[in-house]
């Protein structure tokens, strides 16, 4: 859907100092459904759109995590229950999880980039019996920017590391890659999603062909500044690809040799 509807924002969770998940419900009609790792293009009146990926799925809802880190984020992070917000989507390729059944999953998430991989795991463990072993390895910059905290302490199999701890985590230190050791999986049976920072998902995915994995079977979801979201205005190109079109999740075996490139 290419013309935004209007949504109201029904609820309001703080996650983190600078994150809070918004739960919207449509004024009047609904967007189409979304799919874990789809995004939208939501609107803070008289600010500006921006990218925010589905955190969750839940009926004719969307609910967003947003990270307040400028004028737009910012404002979307400072709206209450009660105020409008006009939304257009669904947009993008999703993490294609059933293209993985009867595979390991390994999620590896870096700070925001939990948020689209939540209703994957979700996902995941709503059918038990079909894939193999999931584990989900979560590293952030401190233990206060841990997201969805009490619902990842119910996730069987996740583990967390966090780069600077403070005087009270008695858990891992160090980048997300240290949990791979502790993780349970047969490299050439693993199906690999990934979000996060870039260099993560580079050093992440670089190790797990290391280990035996497939680059076709690791999907990483790109960042790029979005504008339009349906391939024309091309602020999001990464070589021959639009990134709200092509992406955001695409596979290693694709993204690789793009990212080696140095952009101007
Ligand atoms: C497909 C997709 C899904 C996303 N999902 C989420 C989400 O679920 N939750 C969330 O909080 N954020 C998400 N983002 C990032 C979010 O869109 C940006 O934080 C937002 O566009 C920043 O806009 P702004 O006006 O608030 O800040 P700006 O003033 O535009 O930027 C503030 C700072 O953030 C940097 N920045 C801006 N846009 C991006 C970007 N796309 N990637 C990396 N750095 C950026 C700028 O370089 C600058 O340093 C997603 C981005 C994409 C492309």
């Amino acid at each position: 859907m290419t013309v935004p509807l209007p949504y109201r924002v029904v609820d309001r969770a703080v996650e983190t100092h600078d994150t809070a998940t918004l739960t919207l419900e449509p004024v009047r009609q609904a967007l189409r459904p979304f799919a874990p790792g789809q995004f939208a293009m939501v609107y803070a009146f008289g600010v500006g759109d921006i990218p925010l990926s589905v955190c969750a799925i839940d009926g004719l809802r969307l609910t967003h995590t947003v990270r307040a880190v400028g004028a737009i984020s910012g404002a979307l992070h400072a709206l209450r229950p009660g105020a409008s917000v006009a939304v257009r989507g669904p947009f993008g390729t999703g993490w294609q999880l059933a293209g993985a059944a009867g595979l390991d999953l390994l999620v590896v998430a870096g700070g925001i980039g939990l948020a689209p991989l939540r209703p994957l795991v979700c996902e995941a463990l709503a059918a038990p019996g079909r894939y193999g072993r999931l584990n989900v390895l979560i590293g952030a910059r401190e233990p206060r920017e841990l997201l969805y905290a009490a619902e990842v302490g119910g996730w069987p199999a996740a583990l967390t590391t966090v780069d600077r701890p403070d005087a009270r985590w008695r858990g891992e230190v160090g980048v997300v890659t240290t949990l791979l050791d502790r993780a349970a999986f047969d490299p050439p049976g693993t199906a690999a999603f990934i979000c996060g920072p870039e260099p993560m998902i580079r050093a992440t995915a670089g190790e797990l062909v290391h280990r035996g994995v497939d680059p076709d079977r690791i999907r990483v979801s790109l960042e790029r500044t979005m504008h339009c979201a349906t391939g024309h205005c091309g602020h999001c190109q990464l070589g021959p690809l639009l990134l709200c079109r092509d992406g955001p999740v695409v596979t290693w075996a694709r993204a690789r040799p793009l990212l080696m490139v140095r952009e101007l």
